[in-house]
């Protein structure tokens, strides 16, 4: 019966054997360790008595609010897992400030399905045009629809691979960067990697080939990896297999992080010569 007053079952007056029921089911609650369903059963049977909630509906209702709270747990633990760098989202990314990327694409790339046909996705141009938000934008998406999701960079990847080798956990640690369907390596050409290193990220590369997508950022065109990575052949191996299903980016352009200096210094100019440049 609706009590539209008074409707908190745990004030509503209940009998001996409805109470001790009560007790009862929040037992079995606790013990499945349901404790989002837990926490809502009293508001839950509340809501069903003012609404005239069916049994089904009621109980639907009731476990929706436990699968809302493991797939809030989950999400943040692939989130955790993922160590994305920062905060970047693809919603934040300003288009009108990055002419050559075609944002029907990375719309595209959002869906997330690429992954499903393991398409690697490579980012390339200079420093701050945005390959690193892009990349952790696409890495958030990923991991909010589900995929395990891990962001590195190539010089972190090489120096846990050089001490996995010292310390004799080669075979545990490759096995670690074959795990997530999507694995990104950030910044590949900042630093040379020494030999070791290169076949490290070959051997990482190979064993994703056709089965897991990784994204790859770097500020040097593929015609110069060959001397990244100290060694032609290898060079030529990893392009191979990444560049066979993929997606490339070149993002060229002005920096992000410098488009507010250089329009201050463009102001100045203005100021200094009464002369105006017209708008790009
Ligand atoms: P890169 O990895 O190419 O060196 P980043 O992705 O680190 O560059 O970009 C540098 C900074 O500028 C970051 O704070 C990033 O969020 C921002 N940025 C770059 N391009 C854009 C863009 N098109 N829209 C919004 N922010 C951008
Ligand atoms: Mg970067």
């Amino acid at each position: 019966m609706t009590n539209p007053i008074n409707t908190d079952p745990m004030t509503v007056p209940m009998t001996g054997s409805q109470a001790s029921l009560y007790q009862q089911l929040r037992g079995h609650l606790a013990t499945l360790k349901l404790t989002a369903a837990a926490e809502h059963l009293p508001s839950v049977l509340a809501e069903a008595d003012a609404q005239g909630w069916s049994t089904t509906q009621t109980l639907e209702h009731l476990l929706a609010r436990e699968v809302e709270a493991t797939e809030a747990r989950k999400l943040a633990g692939r989130l955790r897992f993922a160590s994305l760098p920062t905060p970047a989202t693809l919603a934040d990314f300003d288009f009108d400030a990055a002419p050559g990327v075609d944002p029907k694409l990375i719309n595209e790339l959002a869906t997330c399905r690429y992954l499903e046909s393991a398409i690697n996705v490579l980012l390339i141009g200079p420093p701050g045009v945005g390959k690193t938000h892009l990349a952790v934008g696409l890495g958030r998406a990923a991991a909010e629809a589900g995929y395990r999701t891990y962001f590195t960079t190539a010089a972190d990847l090489a120096a846990r691979c050089h001490r996995a080798a010292i310390e004799g956990r080669w075979a545990t640690t490759m096995r670690f960067f074959a795990g997530p369907t999507l694995l990104i390596i950030d910044e590949l050409g900042y630093l040379p990697l020494p030999g070791e290193a290169a076949s490290a990220l070959f051997q990482v590369v190979s064993q994703r080939y056709l089965k897991t997508s990784i994204i790859l950022t770097t500020n040097r065109g593929v015609a110069s990896w060959g001397e990244v990575l100290g060694d032609t052949t290898v060079a030529a191996a990893m392009l191979d297999r990444l560049l066979h299903r993929s997606v490339v980016l070149n993002l060229d352009g002005d920096s992000y992080r410098l488009r507010d200096h250089h329009a201050k210094n463009d102001a100045l100019r203005q100021t200094a010569t009464g002369t105006r440049r017209p708008l790009q």
